[in-house]
């Protein structure tokens, strides 16, 4: 449920309801926009008087939420959220690109494509320490020491890092990552969601191999119920019967979640086509789709990477793929 209070309702006033309403054992969230404050309840509101609610001299209007995501949803929060991480923002016509290789194999490696994407104009470098592969023989990443090299990308080029949580035990070892991504397969662990819940980091959610846009809502609002507001939604690609494609990407994602969510949303061209060559196309329509930024793969040497190399675009591909987000961009405005 929420209750939008009129234009002029002093804080006094705006407390003293908080205060009557959660004596009735909900939660409430505040919303202070520019124009409105919007409350929202959460809990058991079968027991809230409408009537009574909406007919206080303070209150303009009140409505049932029927969505289950709740902290999620647009209703209770309708400016857009903006992220930050780092001093970069993302969300509410801040668009962020987030680039770098599939895994974190080298210092080499992932020096050189750190400076590589930061002289191409990246805002947000990408490498996985903890991969989640299919096949447990395959190269499943540096752990320990992939992130201390990722800190050290972070150190030589000043742009923050986002890399992937699989298990919560590893948690101590995020404390100087900027972003936790929680990648598609983990969408649904919910012990993990409701514990990076806990933490203030933002936490970038990959949607799910076969999720709906629901489902990957409410997984945002195991986070989010646990006070960790700091969520930004990422579209993949789902599973099709299509083959020529890794996955297919549900581009109409981005204004579906933009209407039901005021967070963040993030497009992933490399693991939604699984080819370098459509990631510049489906990239440049992410972002005339309205996305909230990009995140692609980029490898100094894709033909001998350890992960994901096929999809992985090079320095140059990058650079000339930005320069085309920026000019997409530009004629949006
Ligand atoms: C990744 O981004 O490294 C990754 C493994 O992606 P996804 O979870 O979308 O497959
Ligand atoms: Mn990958």
């Amino acid at each position: 449920m929420i209750a939008v209070l009129k234009h002029g309702t002093t804080p006094q006033q705006t407390e003293h309801l908080i205060a009557w309403l959660r004596s009735m054992n909900l939660d409430v969230h505040v919303s202070e926009g520019q124009e409105v404050t919007v409350l929202g309840l959460i809990g058991d509101t079968s027991r809230v008087d409408m009537e009574l609610l909406s007919s206080l001299e303070i209150v303009e209007t009140v409505k049932r939420v029927s969505e289950p995501f709740k902290q999620a949803n647009r209703k209770f929060h309708p400016n857009d959220t903006i992220v930050q991480a780092g001093n970069v923002k993302i969300g509410g016509g801040y668009f962020a690109v987030i680039a770098g290789p599939c895994s974190i194999e080298t210092e080499e490696q992932i020096l050189e494509v750190a400076k590589a994407v930061k002289e191409s104009g990246a805002d947000i470098l990408r490498g996985g320490a903890f991969k989640p592969r299919t096949s447990p023989y395959a190269f499943q990443g540096l752990k320990d020491e992939g992130i201390r090299l990722l800190l050290e990308a972070k150190k030589a080029t000043g742009l923050p890092i986002i890399t992937e949580i699989m298990n919560i035990r590893a948690l101590d070892l995020f404390a100087d990552v900027d972003i936790i991504q929680v990648g598609a397969r983990n969408m649904q662990n919910f012990d993990l969601l409701q514990e990076l819940g806990k933490t203030k980091k933002p936490i970038l959610l990959k949607r799910g191999l076969a999720n709906t846009l629901q489902e990957l809502l409410m997984s945002a609002e195991y986070i989010m119920s646990e006070g960790n507001e700091n969520v930004i939604l990422c579209e993949r690609g789902i599973r099709s019967f299509e083959t020529c494609t890794r996955n297919t990407l549900d581009l109409s994602a981005v204004p579906v979640l933009h209407e039901l969510s005021h967070l963040p949303v993030i497009v992933d061209p490399s693991h939604a086509t699984g080819k370098a060559k459509l990631v510049p196309p489906m990239a440049a329509a992410a972002a005339a789709a309205g996305a909230d930024g990009i995140m692609v793969e980029v490898h100094n040497n894709p033909a001998c990477a350890l992960c994901d190399g096929a999809q992985s675009l090079t320095p140059p591909q990058f650079d000339e793929l930005n320069r085309r987000l920026r000019k997409i961009r530009e004629a949006m405005q």
